[in-house]
């Protein structure tokens, strides 16, 4: 099959698996996957699932990015922070999203991602900024955020991360262990934060510095 009937059918599944925000099928339609995956695999950009990226991390599925970003509600202006932004494939469609007036950072602890992914989105021309360091403290420097998303699992998402959470704010995490995670929206609101788990899905755990 080639790239362009790949893609055409990616989008409808994801329709008929319930993504319905027009933002993010835009975003989707609008970011070139294939700048973001290892030239032997680029055949597979439009297949609906997770390839590897190199440094033992894999760019998530598309139906599973779709599914993490409609939790997330994004909305035009907001800053957004993501954790584990490896290719930077979630980052340029978070961005394609908030558009100019937003702001995303994401945090990779890979080094070579953190090289290949700032390159990519420069020579798209995607305004980003990417950390590399340890997630799991979050990024201080331009906290609070509108929004944060977790791209690589955890047993209990550090507190930390709902600090630099601003109000009505809403995190999304798989959380669990390496066999049974669930994608899990928490939403902050009156200082509390509020705990919704869904679908079953499988993400590379959150690594500590070595
Ligand atoms: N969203 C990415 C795919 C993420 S795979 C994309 O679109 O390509 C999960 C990523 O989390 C991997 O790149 C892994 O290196 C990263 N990761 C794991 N532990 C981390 C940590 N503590 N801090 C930051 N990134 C981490």
């Amino acid at each position: 099959m080639n790239i362009q009937t790949q893609r055409k059918e990616l989008f409808e599944e994801l329709k008929r698996f319930g993504i319905h925000d027009i933002a993010i099928l835009k975003a989707m339609k609008t970011v070139p996957r294939e700048k973001f995956i290892p030239k032997n695999y680029q055949y597979l950009a439009y297949a609906d699932h997770p390839i590897p990226i190199g440094s033992d991390a894999t760019i998530s599925q598309p139906l599973v990015i779709a599914m993490m970003l409609q939790e997330l509600q994004l909305k035009e202006g907001m800053h957004v922070l993501e954790i584990g932004s490896g290719s930077g494939y979630v980052v340029a469609l978070i961005q394609n999203i908030v558009g100019k007036k937003g702001q995303i950072t994401g945090i990779e602890i890979a080094p070579e991602l953190v090289i290949e992914s700032k390159e990519t989105l420069k020579s798209i021309k995607i305004p980003a900024t990417i950390i590399g360091d340890d997630g799991s403290k979050g990024y201080k420097k331009n906290a609070p955020y509108d929004r944060i998303l977790m791209s690589c699992s955890c047993e209990k998402v550090p507190q930390i991360l709902f600090e630099q959470l601003k109000e009505e704010g809403i995190l999304v995490a798989p959380v669990g262990n390496w066999l049974w995670q669930t994608l899990t929206t928490f939403r902050k609101k009156k200082k509390q934060i509020i705990k919704e788990s869904g679908e079953l899905v499988r993400f590379l755990p959150l690594r500590q510095k070595d």
